[in-house]
C-alpha cells in the first residue's frame, strides 16, 4: 500500500504529506467525514510514513526496521484503539495512551490512532486531552471519527481538522473494479456505487456480500408492513431494528430511497431515475398510495431519526418516535 493507491482524498493526501516535507506534523489530528471513504487508510498510511527512518520523495521506504515492523503489525511505535462497543471509556483510553512518555524506538515519531473517535465519553476526551496539552515532542495523535461536531471544544481547538469527502461515482467503481476485478458483474457494480453514497467501503461491501440484498429485502418488507398495518406492526417492525442496530444507517438509506423512488416516479414516470431499479413494479403502484407531502414527511422522520442516533440519542426511542410518525402519515 501507498498513497498513489488510494483512490480519491486527493487533496487530504496532498495536505499530509506537505506537512511532512516541510516537517510541519501535528501532535494533534481529527480526521472526519463519512464512513467507509477512507479515513483510516490514509490514517495508517500517514502513519507509516511519519515513522518511516528512510523515507525518500515523501514515501516510505519500506525496507527500514520501522516499516518492516509497520508491515507485520509489530511496530512498538503505533498504537491504535478501536472497540466493538458503543463507547470508548476513559481507561480504555488511558491503557492507550499509557506508553506516550516513552520514547519511539525506531521512529522519530510515535502515532496513536484513536478510530469511532464520536464513541468517545467525556472523560474519555478529557483524558486525552491531558495528553494534548503537553504533548511530547514526538507523538502525533489522530482521532478518526463520522462526527466532528460530536467532539468537545477543547479537543476540536486543539488538532488540525481534516475533513474527507465523499468519493465520486467513478472513484467508487474505480475501486470497485480494482478490488474485484474486471469480470465484475456490471449492473451489480453500479447498483453499489449508486447506493454507496460517495462510500467506497459500503460500495465493496454491497458488491461482494449477498447481505446487503438480503437487509434491503428485509426493509422493504417491513416498510410494506407498516403500510399495511400501521401502528400495529411497530412491534415487529422494532425487534427488526434491534436486531440490526449495526446497519440502521444502511436500513434508513434504504428507507430514505424507498420514498424517494415513489417521489421520483411520481413525478417524472421514469424508471430510469430509480434507485431501487429491480424494484420498478413495487414503486409505481406506490405512486398512487402516497401524496407527495406524505413522501417529504416519511423521508423527514427517517432523516430525523438518522441524525437523533447518530448524536448518541437513545436508539431504540429514536427508531420507534420514526415508526409511529412514517404510521401515522
Ligand atoms: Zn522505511
Amino acid at each position: 500500500m501507498s498513497f498513489k493507491n488510494i483512490i480519491g482524498q486527493k487533496d487530504v493526501i496532498n495536505y499530509l504529506t506537505n506537512a511532512f516535507s516541510e516537517d510541519k506534523i501535528g501532535h494533534a489530528y481529527i480526521f472526519c467525514g463519512p464512513e467507509g471513504i477512507g479515513k483510516k487508510t490514509v490514517a495508517e498510511e500517514f502513519a507509516a510514513l511519519i515513522l518511516c527512518e528512510n523515507p525518500r520523495n515523501n514515501k516510505k521506504c519500506g525496507q527500514c526496521s520501522s516499516c518492516r515492523l509497520f508491515e507485520s503489525g509489530a511496530s512498538p511505535d503505533i498504537r491504535r484503539l478501536s472497540v466493538e462497543s458503543l463507547s470508548i471509556g476513559v481507561d480504555e483510553v488511558r491503557e492507550s495512551l499509557s506508553d506516550l512518555v516513552i520514547k519511539p524506538m525506531y521512529s522519530a515519531r510515535k502515532v496513536y490512532i484513536i478510530n469511532d473517535a464520536e464513541k468517545l465519553t467525556a472523560q474519555a476526551q478529557n483524558a486525552i486531552l491531558k495528553s494534548l496539552e503537553e504533548p511530547p515532542s514526538y507523538a502525533t495523535i489522530i482521532l478518526i471519527t463520522t462526527v466532528y461536531d460530536i467532539l468537545l471544544e477543547t479537543i476540536r481547538s486543539r488538532a488540525v481538522k481534516v475533513k474527507f469527502k465523499e468519493n465520486s461515482y467513478q472513484e467508487v467503481m474505480e475501486a470497485i473494479t480494482k478490488k474485484l476485478g474486471p469480470g465484475i458483474d456490471k449492473e451489480r457494480a453500479e447498483f453499489a456505487a449508486l447506493w454507496s453514497n460517495g462510500s467506497i467501503g459500503r460500495a465493496l461491501a454491497m458488491a461482494e456480500g449477498q447481505e446487503f440484498s438480503d437487509l434491503r429485502e428485509k426493509t422493504f418488507d417491513a416498510i410494506i408492513k407498516i403500510e399495511k398495518e400501521k401502528l400495529r406492526g411497530i412491534f415487529e417492525i422494532s425487534s427488526f431494528f434491534e436486531k440490526n442496530k449495526e446497519s440502521c444507517n444502511l436500513i434508513l438509506d434504504f428507507m430514505i430511497s424507498y420514498y424517494r423512488d415513489i417521489l421520483m416516479a411520481a413525478e417524472t414516470a421514469n424508471e430510469n431515475m430509480l434507485i431501487n431499479k429491480d424494484k420498478e413494479d413495487i414503486i409505481f403502484t406506490k405512486v398512487f398510495e402516497y401524496t407527495a407531502e406524505q413522501l417529504a414527511a416519511a423521508i423527514a422522520y427517517v432523516i430525523d431519526a438518522k441524525k437523533n442516533i447518530r448524536y448518541n440519542a437513545n436508539y431504540m426511542l429514536a427508531i420507534e418516535n420514526m415508526l409511529i410518525g412514517i404510521a401515522q402519515i
